[in-house]
Protein backbone atom coordinates (compact mmCIF):
# COMPACT_ATOMS: atom_id res chain seq x y z
CA UNK A 1 0.00 0.00 0.00
CA UNK A 2 1.50 3.59 -1.16
CA UNK A 3 2.40 5.05 1.88
CA UNK A 4 0.57 8.69 2.29
CA UNK A 5 2.83 11.48 3.35
CA UNK A 6 1.09 13.69 6.22
CA UNK A 7 1.70 16.67 3.54
CA UNK A 8 -0.80 15.60 1.49
CA UNK A 9 -3.55 14.54 3.95
CA UNK A 10 -3.26 17.20 4.97
CA UNK A 11 -4.49 18.49 1.69
CA UNK A 12 -6.76 16.03 1.22
CA UNK A 13 -8.73 16.96 4.68
CA UNK A 14 -8.73 20.55 3.46
CA UNK A 15 -9.94 19.43 0.26
CA UNK A 16 -12.81 17.10 1.66
CA UNK A 17 -13.81 19.70 4.67
CA UNK A 18 -14.31 22.50 1.80
CA UNK A 19 -16.24 19.80 -0.34
CA UNK A 20 -18.68 19.33 3.44
CA UNK A 21 -18.73 23.24 4.03
CA UNK A 22 -19.75 24.01 0.14
CA UNK A 23 -22.15 21.11 0.34
CA UNK A 24 -23.32 22.74 3.75
CA UNK A 25 -23.97 25.74 1.89
CA UNK A 26 -25.79 24.20 -1.10
CA UNK A 27 -28.45 23.18 1.80
CA UNK A 28 -29.42 26.69 1.51
CA UNK A 29 -30.08 26.96 -2.10
CA UNK A 30 -32.46 29.55 -2.50
CA UNK A 31 -34.82 29.44 -5.82
CA UNK A 32 -38.09 30.92 -6.09
CA UNK A 33 -41.00 28.82 -5.68
CA UNK A 34 -43.00 29.36 -8.39
CA UNK A 35 -42.74 30.95 -12.04
CA UNK A 36 -45.28 32.72 -13.63
CA UNK A 37 -44.77 33.31 -17.28
CA UNK A 38 -46.94 35.65 -19.06
CA UNK A 39 -46.97 36.00 -23.08
CA UNK A 40 -49.88 39.13 -24.13
CA UNK A 41 -50.17 37.79 -27.85
CA UNK A 42 -49.88 40.64 -30.11
CA UNK A 43 -48.61 42.99 -27.62
CA UNK A 44 -46.35 45.96 -28.76
CA UNK A 45 -43.79 47.25 -26.42
CA UNK A 46 -45.47 50.90 -27.00
CA UNK A 47 -48.60 50.15 -25.10
CA UNK A 48 -46.50 50.10 -21.84
CA UNK A 49 -46.11 53.93 -22.40
CA UNK A 50 -48.99 54.67 -24.55
CA UNK A 51 -51.41 53.34 -21.85
CA UNK A 52 -49.39 54.65 -18.33
CA UNK A 53 -51.31 57.25 -17.17
CA UNK A 54 -54.98 55.07 -17.50
CA UNK A 55 -53.38 51.80 -16.44
CA UNK A 56 -53.96 51.38 -12.04
CA UNK A 57 -51.11 50.60 -9.46
CA UNK A 58 -51.22 46.74 -9.16
CA UNK A 59 -50.46 45.61 -12.93
CA UNK A 60 -47.99 46.92 -15.17
CA UNK A 61 -47.21 49.51 -13.23
CA UNK A 62 -45.95 47.28 -10.52
CA UNK A 63 -44.19 45.12 -12.75
CA UNK A 64 -42.19 48.86 -13.95
CA UNK A 65 -41.69 49.81 -10.50
CA UNK A 66 -40.95 46.46 -8.60
CA UNK A 67 -39.60 44.88 -11.77
CA UNK A 68 -36.12 44.83 -14.66
CA UNK A 69 -37.74 46.50 -18.07
CA UNK A 70 -35.91 45.35 -21.09
CA UNK A 71 -36.99 48.70 -23.49
CA UNK A 72 -35.50 47.51 -26.51
CA UNK A 73 -36.10 43.61 -26.68
CA UNK A 74 -36.69 42.47 -30.09
CA UNK A 75 -37.18 39.04 -31.88
CA UNK A 76 -34.19 38.17 -33.54
CA UNK A 77 -35.92 36.42 -36.67
CA UNK A 78 -38.28 37.70 -40.02
CA UNK A 79 -41.77 35.63 -39.11
CA UNK A 80 -43.04 37.35 -36.55
CA UNK A 81 -46.20 34.92 -35.52
CA UNK A 82 -47.77 33.26 -32.72
CA UNK A 83 -46.67 29.65 -33.00
CA UNK A 84 -42.58 31.12 -34.08
CA UNK A 85 -43.09 33.26 -31.06
CA UNK A 86 -43.90 30.85 -28.03
CA UNK A 87 -41.54 28.59 -29.26
CA UNK A 88 -38.75 31.07 -29.09
CA UNK A 89 -39.45 32.95 -25.94
CA UNK A 90 -39.45 29.20 -24.56
CA UNK A 91 -36.63 27.70 -26.07
CA UNK A 92 -34.06 30.54 -26.08
CA UNK A 93 -33.89 29.80 -29.64
CA UNK A 94 -35.20 30.18 -33.34
CA UNK A 95 -36.91 28.61 -35.76
CA UNK A 96 -33.84 27.89 -37.56
CA UNK A 97 -33.13 25.30 -35.06
CA UNK A 98 -36.08 24.76 -33.17
CA UNK A 99 -37.98 24.65 -36.08
CA UNK A 100 -41.48 26.41 -35.57
CA UNK A 101 -40.91 28.53 -38.61
CA UNK A 102 -44.49 29.48 -38.50
CA UNK A 103 -47.95 29.20 -37.40
CA UNK A 104 -48.49 26.74 -40.42
CA UNK A 105 -45.79 25.67 -42.71
CA UNK A 106 -45.40 23.72 -45.73
CA UNK A 107 -43.23 19.95 -45.35
CA UNK A 108 -41.20 19.59 -48.13
CA UNK A 109 -40.01 16.18 -47.09
CA UNK A 110 -43.69 14.61 -46.36
CA UNK A 111 -45.88 17.23 -49.31
CA UNK A 112 -48.17 18.44 -46.68
CA UNK A 113 -48.92 21.72 -44.85
CA UNK A 114 -48.87 21.26 -41.57
CA UNK A 115 -50.08 23.35 -38.16
CA UNK A 116 -46.94 24.11 -35.59
CA UNK A 117 -49.61 21.72 -33.25
CA UNK A 118 -51.23 19.65 -34.96
CA UNK A 119 -50.43 15.63 -34.10
CA UNK A 120 -52.56 13.18 -35.99
CA UNK A 121 -51.13 10.79 -33.41
CA UNK A 122 -53.52 12.07 -30.26
CA UNK A 123 -57.14 12.67 -29.77
CA UNK A 124 -58.50 15.51 -27.63
CA UNK A 125 -59.78 15.34 -24.08
CA UNK A 126 -62.50 17.42 -23.12
CA UNK A 127 -63.80 18.89 -26.41
CA UNK A 128 -67.20 18.53 -27.67
CA UNK A 129 -65.32 15.16 -29.20
CA UNK A 130 -62.10 13.71 -29.44
CA UNK A 131 -61.25 15.26 -33.49
CA UNK A 132 -61.30 18.53 -31.49
CA UNK A 133 -57.67 19.24 -29.62
CA UNK A 134 -55.30 16.62 -31.80
CA UNK A 135 -52.45 18.76 -31.08
CA UNK A 136 -49.45 18.16 -29.12
CA UNK A 137 -45.53 19.58 -28.93
CA UNK A 138 -44.21 16.75 -31.48
CA UNK A 139 -43.10 19.43 -33.97
CA UNK A 140 -40.61 21.31 -31.66
CA UNK A 141 -37.50 20.20 -32.21
CA UNK A 142 -35.91 21.29 -28.71
CA UNK A 143 -36.41 21.57 -25.14
CA UNK A 144 -37.85 24.31 -23.47
CA UNK A 145 -37.03 26.22 -20.13
CA UNK A 146 -39.88 24.64 -19.19
CA UNK A 147 -38.23 20.94 -19.55
CA UNK A 148 -35.30 21.73 -18.27
CA UNK A 149 -36.97 22.89 -15.08
CA UNK A 150 -38.46 19.44 -15.03
CA UNK A 151 -35.28 18.08 -16.07
CA UNK A 152 -33.02 19.55 -13.56
CA UNK A 153 -35.25 18.83 -10.56
CA UNK A 154 -35.68 14.84 -11.31
CA UNK A 155 -39.26 15.77 -12.48
CA UNK A 156 -40.24 16.74 -9.37
CA UNK A 157 -41.24 20.28 -10.07
CA UNK A 158 -44.68 20.84 -12.20
CA UNK A 159 -45.42 22.81 -15.68
CA UNK A 160 -49.17 23.61 -16.25
CA UNK A 161 -49.50 25.60 -19.53
CA UNK A 162 -52.42 28.00 -20.11
CA UNK A 163 -53.73 29.40 -23.19
CA UNK A 164 -56.86 30.36 -25.19
CA UNK A 165 -54.87 29.24 -28.14
CA UNK A 166 -53.66 25.51 -28.30
CA UNK A 167 -50.01 26.78 -29.84
CA UNK A 168 -49.56 29.25 -26.80
CA UNK A 169 -50.11 27.07 -24.63
CA UNK A 170 -48.90 23.63 -25.79
CA UNK A 171 -45.48 25.19 -26.58
CA UNK A 172 -44.67 26.77 -23.54
CA UNK A 173 -45.21 23.38 -21.71
CA UNK A 174 -42.32 21.63 -23.55
CA UNK A 175 -42.26 17.77 -23.73
CA UNK A 176 -42.82 17.28 -20.42
CA UNK A 177 -45.49 19.50 -18.92
CA UNK A 178 -47.81 17.73 -16.69
CA UNK A 179 -50.70 19.54 -18.86
CA UNK A 180 -51.20 21.97 -21.37
CA UNK A 181 -54.94 23.63 -21.56
CA UNK A 182 -56.64 25.12 -24.21
CA UNK A 183 -59.66 26.35 -25.15
CA UNK A 184 -62.89 24.99 -27.25
CA UNK A 185 -64.71 27.53 -28.59
CA UNK A 186 -67.24 25.41 -29.64
CA UNK A 187 -68.41 24.34 -25.97
CA UNK A 188 -66.50 27.06 -23.95
CA UNK A 189 -64.25 24.15 -22.20
CA UNK A 190 -60.85 24.01 -21.10
CA UNK A 191 -59.40 20.99 -22.85
CA UNK A 192 -56.29 19.17 -23.49
CA UNK A 193 -55.14 16.14 -25.47
CA UNK A 194 -53.87 12.55 -24.58
CA UNK A 195 -50.25 13.69 -25.51
CA UNK A 196 -50.95 14.61 -21.48
CA UNK A 197 -53.33 12.92 -20.18
CA UNK A 198 -56.89 10.62 -21.22
CA UNK A 199 -59.12 12.37 -18.86
CA UNK A 200 -59.37 16.41 -17.61
CA UNK A 201 -58.35 15.89 -13.88
CA UNK A 202 -61.43 17.02 -11.03
CA UNK A 203 -60.56 20.61 -10.75
CA UNK A 204 -60.37 21.48 -14.53
CA UNK A 205 -64.05 19.85 -14.69
CA UNK A 206 -65.14 21.57 -12.28
CA UNK A 207 -63.79 24.77 -13.51
CA UNK A 208 -65.44 23.96 -16.97
CA UNK A 209 -68.74 23.01 -15.26
CA UNK A 210 -68.96 26.70 -13.64
CA UNK A 211 -69.87 27.40 -17.33
CA UNK A 212 -68.27 31.38 -17.46
CA UNK A 213 -68.38 31.95 -20.92
CA UNK A 214 -71.98 32.21 -20.56
CA UNK A 215 -72.16 34.44 -17.58
CA UNK A 216 -69.29 36.63 -18.80
CA UNK A 217 -70.16 36.89 -22.49
CA UNK A 218 -74.38 37.73 -21.36
CA UNK A 219 -72.64 40.64 -19.58
CA UNK A 220 -71.56 42.56 -23.27
CA UNK A 221 -68.60 44.26 -23.32
CA UNK A 222 -68.82 48.07 -22.64
CA UNK A 223 -65.76 50.08 -21.74
CA UNK A 224 -64.47 50.62 -18.26
CA UNK A 225 -64.26 54.56 -18.04
CA UNK A 226 -66.29 56.79 -19.66
CA UNK A 227 -65.97 56.60 -23.37
CA UNK A 228 -64.75 59.96 -23.68
CA UNK A 229 -61.47 59.28 -21.70
CA UNK A 230 -59.94 57.24 -23.83
CA UNK A 231 -57.87 60.52 -25.40
CA UNK A 232 -55.19 58.23 -26.51
CA UNK A 233 -57.30 55.85 -29.14
CA UNK A 234 -59.09 57.65 -32.56
CA UNK A 235 -62.95 57.41 -32.51
CA UNK A 236 -64.80 54.55 -31.85
CA UNK A 237 -66.63 53.75 -35.02
CA UNK A 238 -63.97 53.34 -37.95
CA UNK A 239 -64.66 52.02 -41.26
CA UNK A 240 -61.62 49.55 -40.80
CA UNK A 241 -62.73 47.79 -38.33
CA UNK A 242 -64.28 44.13 -38.50
CA UNK A 243 -67.73 44.36 -37.18
CA UNK A 244 -68.52 42.13 -34.21
CA UNK A 245 -71.43 39.10 -35.24
CA UNK A 246 -74.97 40.59 -33.97
CA UNK A 247 -73.59 43.84 -33.55
CA UNK A 248 -74.04 46.57 -36.70
CA UNK A 249 -71.19 48.53 -36.21
CA UNK A 250 -67.76 48.26 -34.37
CA UNK A 251 -69.16 50.59 -31.34
CA UNK A 252 -69.51 49.94 -28.03
CA UNK A 253 -71.14 48.72 -26.25
CA UNK A 254 -71.10 45.19 -27.78
CA UNK A 255 -73.54 42.75 -27.42
CA UNK A 256 -72.01 39.26 -26.78
CA UNK A 257 -74.66 36.92 -25.68
CA UNK A 258 -77.18 34.94 -28.34
CA UNK A 259 -75.17 35.41 -31.36
CA UNK A 260 -76.13 32.92 -34.07
CA UNK A 261 -72.78 29.79 -34.13
CA UNK A 262 -69.88 29.91 -32.55
CA UNK A 263 -70.62 32.19 -29.86
CA UNK A 264 -68.82 31.06 -26.88
CA UNK A 265 -65.61 31.62 -29.65
CA UNK A 266 -66.80 35.32 -29.24
CA UNK A 267 -64.02 35.35 -26.12
CA UNK A 268 -60.90 35.09 -28.03
CA UNK A 269 -61.79 38.43 -29.43
CA UNK A 270 -63.24 40.48 -26.58
CA UNK A 271 -61.60 40.74 -23.45
CA UNK A 272 -63.96 38.09 -21.51
CA UNK A 273 -61.05 35.58 -22.88
CA UNK A 274 -58.50 37.03 -20.74
CA UNK A 275 -60.97 37.27 -17.90
CA UNK A 276 -61.47 33.20 -18.18
CA UNK A 277 -57.70 33.04 -18.39
CA UNK A 278 -56.84 34.78 -15.51
CA UNK A 279 -59.16 32.54 -13.76
CA UNK A 280 -58.26 29.64 -15.51
CA UNK A 281 -54.90 30.26 -13.90
CA UNK A 282 -55.70 30.67 -10.16
CA UNK A 283 -57.40 27.57 -10.75
CA UNK A 284 -54.31 25.60 -11.46
CA UNK A 285 -52.08 26.65 -9.15
CA UNK A 286 -55.17 26.18 -6.09
CA UNK A 287 -55.67 22.49 -8.06
CA UNK A 288 -52.04 21.03 -8.43
CA UNK A 289 -50.82 22.91 -6.15
CA UNK A 290 -48.24 25.33 -7.48
CA UNK A 291 -45.83 26.96 -5.56
CA UNK A 292 -46.37 24.65 -2.44
CA UNK A 293 -43.59 22.33 -3.20
CA UNK A 294 -40.03 21.69 -2.58
CA UNK A 295 -39.24 22.45 -6.00
CA UNK A 296 -39.79 25.53 -8.27
CA UNK A 297 -42.90 24.99 -10.06
CA UNK A 298 -43.22 26.39 -13.77
CA UNK A 299 -46.96 28.28 -14.86
CA UNK A 300 -46.56 29.40 -18.67
CA UNK A 301 -49.67 31.48 -19.03
CA UNK A 302 -50.36 33.30 -22.85
CA UNK A 303 -53.19 35.96 -23.06
CA UNK A 304 -54.19 35.34 -26.97
CA UNK A 305 -57.34 37.46 -27.01
CA UNK A 306 -55.48 40.61 -27.02
CA UNK A 307 -54.23 39.26 -30.87
CA UNK A 308 -57.86 38.38 -32.01
CA UNK A 309 -59.10 41.95 -31.01
CA UNK A 310 -55.74 44.03 -32.16
CA UNK A 311 -56.55 42.06 -35.79
CA UNK A 312 -60.15 42.91 -35.96
CA UNK A 313 -59.44 46.84 -34.50
CA UNK A 314 -55.67 47.60 -34.82
CA UNK A 315 -53.45 49.29 -32.16
CA UNK A 316 -55.34 52.75 -32.42
CA UNK A 317 -59.07 51.60 -31.45
CA UNK A 318 -60.88 52.44 -28.15
CA UNK A 319 -61.03 48.34 -27.91
CA UNK A 320 -57.44 47.43 -27.87
CA UNK A 321 -57.15 50.39 -25.07
CA UNK A 322 -59.97 49.01 -23.17
CA UNK A 323 -58.47 45.42 -24.04
CA UNK A 324 -55.21 46.68 -22.09
CA UNK A 325 -56.66 48.64 -18.94
CA UNK A 326 -58.76 45.70 -18.55
CA UNK A 327 -55.32 42.96 -18.66
CA UNK A 328 -54.25 45.52 -16.37
CA UNK A 329 -56.85 44.79 -13.28
CA UNK A 330 -56.61 41.12 -14.84
CA UNK A 331 -52.66 41.10 -13.92
CA UNK A 332 -53.06 43.19 -10.69
CA UNK A 333 -55.49 40.69 -9.15
CA UNK A 334 -53.36 37.88 -10.41
CA UNK A 335 -50.29 39.48 -8.86
CA UNK A 336 -52.92 39.83 -5.40
CA UNK A 337 -53.14 36.31 -5.55
CA UNK A 338 -49.51 35.00 -5.67
CA UNK A 339 -48.61 37.72 -2.78
CA UNK A 340 -51.55 35.97 -0.93
CA UNK A 341 -50.63 31.87 -2.12
CA UNK A 342 -46.74 31.65 -2.62
CA UNK A 343 -45.97 35.09 -0.58
CA UNK A 344 -44.46 38.70 -1.96
CA UNK A 345 -41.16 38.07 -3.33
CA UNK A 346 -41.31 34.47 -3.42
CA UNK A 347 -42.20 34.20 -6.88
CA UNK A 348 -40.85 35.10 -10.35
CA UNK A 349 -43.02 36.85 -13.44
CA UNK A 350 -41.77 37.51 -16.63
CA UNK A 351 -43.87 39.18 -19.18
CA UNK A 352 -42.85 39.09 -23.12
CA UNK A 353 -45.30 38.88 -26.44
CA UNK A 354 -44.88 36.71 -29.15
CA UNK A 355 -45.14 39.78 -31.74
CA UNK A 356 -46.05 43.22 -32.09
CA UNK A 357 -48.24 44.47 -35.01
CA UNK A 358 -48.65 47.20 -36.90
CA UNK A 359 -50.93 50.26 -37.43
CA UNK A 360 -54.11 49.69 -39.86
CA UNK A 361 -52.71 51.24 -43.34
CA UNK A 362 -55.73 53.46 -43.76
CA UNK A 363 -54.99 54.74 -40.41
CA UNK A 364 -51.23 55.50 -41.62
CA UNK A 365 -52.67 57.17 -45.07
CA UNK A 366 -55.02 59.23 -43.33
CA UNK A 367 -51.76 60.54 -41.54
CA UNK A 368 -49.63 60.92 -44.73
CA UNK A 369 -47.61 57.74 -43.42
CA UNK A 370 -46.71 55.08 -46.37
CA UNK A 371 -48.68 51.77 -45.87
CA UNK A 372 -50.69 49.72 -48.06
CA UNK A 373 -52.95 46.45 -48.25
CA UNK A 374 -52.50 43.71 -50.67
CA UNK A 375 -53.08 40.47 -51.58
CA UNK A 376 -50.73 37.50 -50.79
CA UNK A 377 -52.46 34.83 -53.12
CA UNK A 378 -52.40 37.18 -55.92
CA UNK A 379 -48.53 37.62 -55.83
CA UNK A 380 -48.51 33.62 -55.10
CA UNK A 381 -50.36 33.68 -58.39
CA UNK A 382 -48.16 35.76 -60.52
CA UNK A 383 -45.43 33.83 -59.15
CA UNK A 384 -46.74 30.47 -60.61
CA UNK A 385 -47.50 31.69 -63.69
CA UNK A 386 -44.41 33.32 -64.57
CA UNK A 387 -42.74 30.27 -63.67
CA UNK A 388 -44.91 28.15 -65.12
CA UNK A 389 -44.67 30.45 -68.64
CA UNK A 390 -40.94 31.40 -68.22
CA UNK A 391 -40.03 27.31 -68.00
CA UNK A 392 -43.08 25.82 -69.52
CA UNK A 393 -44.04 23.58 -66.73
CA UNK A 394 -46.82 24.26 -63.95
CA UNK A 395 -45.31 21.68 -61.67
CA UNK A 396 -41.91 23.24 -60.80
CA UNK A 397 -43.45 25.25 -57.96
CA UNK A 398 -44.86 22.75 -55.31
CA UNK A 399 -45.80 25.35 -52.56
CA UNK A 400 -46.12 28.51 -51.59
CA UNK A 401 -46.57 29.35 -47.83
CA UNK A 402 -45.36 32.24 -45.35
CA UNK A 403 -43.74 33.80 -48.41
CA UNK A 404 -41.37 31.09 -49.21
CA UNK A 405 -41.49 29.22 -52.54
CA UNK A 406 -40.59 25.62 -52.37
CA UNK A 407 -40.04 24.52 -55.76
CA UNK A 408 -39.42 20.41 -57.36
CA UNK A 409 -35.72 20.73 -57.65
CA UNK A 410 -36.02 16.79 -59.08
CA UNK A 411 -38.12 18.72 -62.16
CA UNK A 412 -35.83 21.54 -62.12
CA UNK A 413 -32.52 19.27 -62.74
CA UNK A 414 -34.27 17.07 -64.94
CA UNK A 415 -34.77 20.69 -66.78
CA UNK A 416 -31.42 21.62 -65.90
CA UNK A 417 -32.31 24.72 -64.79
CA UNK A 418 -31.14 25.80 -61.23
CA UNK A 419 -33.03 27.38 -58.07
CA UNK A 420 -30.90 30.67 -59.34
CA UNK A 421 -32.19 30.65 -62.70
CA UNK A 422 -35.94 30.75 -60.99
CA UNK A 423 -34.74 33.69 -58.83
CA UNK A 424 -33.04 35.55 -61.82
CA UNK A 425 -36.85 35.56 -63.83
CA UNK A 426 -38.66 36.45 -60.64
CA UNK A 427 -36.54 39.10 -59.51
CA UNK A 428 -37.20 40.79 -62.98
CA UNK A 429 -40.76 40.10 -62.80
CA UNK A 430 -42.25 40.04 -59.13
CA UNK A 431 -39.68 42.38 -57.46
CA UNK A 432 -41.37 45.56 -59.56
CA UNK A 433 -44.66 44.74 -58.45
CA UNK A 434 -46.07 47.58 -55.36
CA UNK A 435 -45.48 46.13 -52.09
CA UNK A 436 -42.87 43.64 -52.91
CA UNK A 437 -39.31 44.52 -51.49
CA UNK A 438 -36.74 41.60 -52.44
CA UNK A 439 -36.84 38.11 -53.61
CA UNK A 440 -33.87 35.71 -52.62
CA UNK A 441 -32.21 32.43 -52.48
CA UNK A 442 -32.73 31.50 -48.78
CA UNK A 443 -29.42 29.22 -49.18
CA UNK A 444 -27.38 32.05 -50.32
CA UNK A 445 -28.10 35.03 -48.25
CA UNK A 446 -24.59 36.29 -48.63
CA UNK A 447 -25.74 36.95 -52.09
CA UNK A 448 -28.56 39.12 -51.41
CA UNK A 449 -28.83 43.17 -51.48
CA UNK A 450 -29.99 42.50 -47.38
CA UNK A 451 -28.43 44.55 -45.17
CA UNK A 452 -26.32 42.36 -42.23
CA UNK A 453 -29.02 43.16 -39.88
CA UNK A 454 -32.02 41.57 -42.01
CA UNK A 455 -29.41 38.60 -42.99
CA UNK A 456 -29.03 38.18 -39.55
CA UNK A 457 -33.24 38.12 -39.30
CA UNK A 458 -33.15 35.77 -41.60
CA UNK A 459 -30.06 33.64 -40.93
CA UNK A 460 -32.61 32.60 -37.97
CA UNK A 461 -35.48 32.21 -39.11
CA UNK A 462 -34.39 29.35 -42.28
CA UNK A 463 -35.00 25.89 -41.27
CA UNK A 464 -32.68 23.85 -43.31
CA UNK A 465 -35.32 20.84 -43.87
CA UNK A 466 -38.75 23.22 -43.46
CA UNK A 467 -37.71 26.60 -44.99
CA UNK A 468 -38.72 27.02 -48.71
CA UNK A 469 -36.00 27.71 -51.86
CA UNK A 470 -36.72 30.78 -52.35
CA UNK A 471 -38.34 34.09 -49.95
CA UNK A 472 -39.97 37.21 -50.70
CA UNK A 473 -40.03 40.13 -48.25
CA UNK A 474 -42.94 42.41 -48.54
CA UNK A 475 -42.09 46.55 -47.82
CA UNK A 476 -42.37 47.98 -44.63
CA UNK A 477 -46.23 49.32 -43.92
CA UNK A 478 -47.27 47.04 -46.33
CA UNK A 479 -50.15 44.10 -45.44
CA UNK A 480 -50.99 41.01 -46.86
CA UNK A 481 -54.79 41.31 -45.17
CA UNK A 482 -57.31 42.85 -47.36
CA UNK A 483 -60.12 43.97 -45.73
CA UNK A 484 -59.92 45.48 -41.74
CA UNK A 485 -58.28 46.07 -39.39
CA UNK A 486 -54.28 44.93 -39.42
CA UNK A 487 -51.72 41.81 -39.25
CA UNK A 488 -48.27 41.12 -38.17
CA UNK A 489 -45.49 38.57 -39.39
CA UNK A 490 -42.82 40.61 -40.73
CA UNK A 491 -39.17 41.56 -40.20
CA UNK A 492 -39.91 45.47 -38.93
CA UNK A 493 -39.69 46.90 -35.81
CA UNK A 494 -43.38 47.53 -34.95
CA UNK A 495 -43.78 43.82 -35.15
CA UNK A 496 -40.15 42.68 -33.35
CA UNK A 497 -40.21 45.16 -30.64
CA UNK A 498 -41.95 43.99 -27.35
CA UNK A 499 -41.72 44.23 -23.45
CA UNK A 500 -39.54 41.73 -21.51
CA UNK A 501 -40.21 42.69 -18.06
CA UNK A 502 -38.70 40.40 -14.94
CA UNK A 503 -40.83 40.95 -11.79
CA UNK A 504 -39.73 39.04 -8.52
CA UNK A 505 -37.81 36.80 -7.17
CA UNK A 506 -33.95 37.32 -7.96
CA UNK A 507 -34.67 40.12 -9.82
CA UNK A 508 -32.73 43.52 -8.93
CA UNK A 509 -35.46 46.82 -10.01
CA UNK A 510 -34.13 48.43 -13.00
CA UNK A 511 -34.27 49.07 -16.96
CA UNK A 512 -32.19 48.67 -19.55
CA UNK A 513 -31.70 50.48 -22.97
CA UNK A 514 -29.40 48.15 -24.54
CA UNK A 515 -30.78 45.81 -27.21
CA UNK A 516 -31.72 42.75 -25.78
CA UNK A 517 -33.03 39.88 -27.68
CA UNK A 518 -36.30 37.14 -27.10
CA UNK A 519 -33.34 34.63 -26.86
CA UNK A 520 -32.37 36.02 -23.54
CA UNK A 521 -35.27 35.46 -22.27
CA UNK A 522 -34.36 31.73 -20.92
CA UNK A 523 -30.90 32.05 -19.97
CA UNK A 524 -32.19 34.57 -17.86
CA UNK A 525 -34.92 32.28 -15.90
CA UNK A 526 -32.02 29.30 -16.11
CA UNK A 527 -29.73 31.60 -14.17
CA UNK A 528 -32.03 32.82 -11.36
CA UNK A 529 -33.31 29.47 -11.05
CA UNK A 530 -29.58 27.55 -11.45
CA UNK A 531 -30.49 25.19 -14.11
CA UNK A 532 -29.21 24.48 -17.57
CA UNK A 533 -30.75 26.75 -20.61
CA UNK A 534 -32.50 24.55 -23.08
CA UNK A 535 -29.60 22.75 -25.56
CA UNK A 536 -31.19 25.20 -28.66
CA UNK A 537 -30.47 28.14 -27.11
CA UNK A 538 -28.32 30.88 -28.89
CA UNK A 539 -29.24 34.04 -26.34
CA UNK A 540 -26.87 35.21 -23.10
CA UNK A 541 -28.00 36.30 -19.57
CA UNK A 542 -29.09 39.53 -18.78
CA UNK A 543 -26.64 40.14 -16.29
CA UNK A 544 -28.09 43.56 -15.00
CA UNK A 545 -31.83 42.27 -14.24
CA UNK A 546 -30.25 39.80 -11.53
CA UNK A 547 -29.69 39.99 -7.71
CA UNK A 548 -26.61 37.84 -6.46
CA UNK A 549 -28.58 35.40 -4.62
ZN1 LIG B 1 -49.71 35.88 -31.71
ZN1 LIG C 1 -52.06 37.43 -34.77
Amino acid sequence: MTKVSPILLSLWICLVSTIHSNARSNESLKRPKLVVGIVVDQMRYDYLYRYYEKFGDGGFKRMLREGFNCRSHHYHYGNTSTGAGHASIYTGSTPAIHGVIGNNWYDPIAGISLNCVSDSLVQGVGGRNPSVGKASPRNLLVSTITDQLRIATNFQSKTISIALKDRGAILPGGHTAQAAYWYDGYTGNWITSTYYMTQLPQWVQDFNALKLPSKYLRQGWNTLLPLEQYTESTEDDQPYEQPMPGNERPVFPYVLAGQAGDAFGLAAVTPVGNTLTREMAIAAIKGENLGKGKYPDFLALSFSAPDGIGHRHGPNSIEIQDTYLRLDQELSQLFTFLDEWVGKDEYLVFLSADHGVIDVPEFSQKHRLPSSRFSADSIYTQIRNVIAREFGDEKLVKAIEIRQIYLDKKRLRAKGITVDDVLEVLREEILPVNGVAEIFNTRKLGETTLTEYQRNLFANEIHPKRSGDLMIIFQPGWITKTSFGTTHGSPYHYDTHVPFILFGWGVRPGETYRRTYISDITPTLAAILQILPPGGNIGNVIEEALTSN
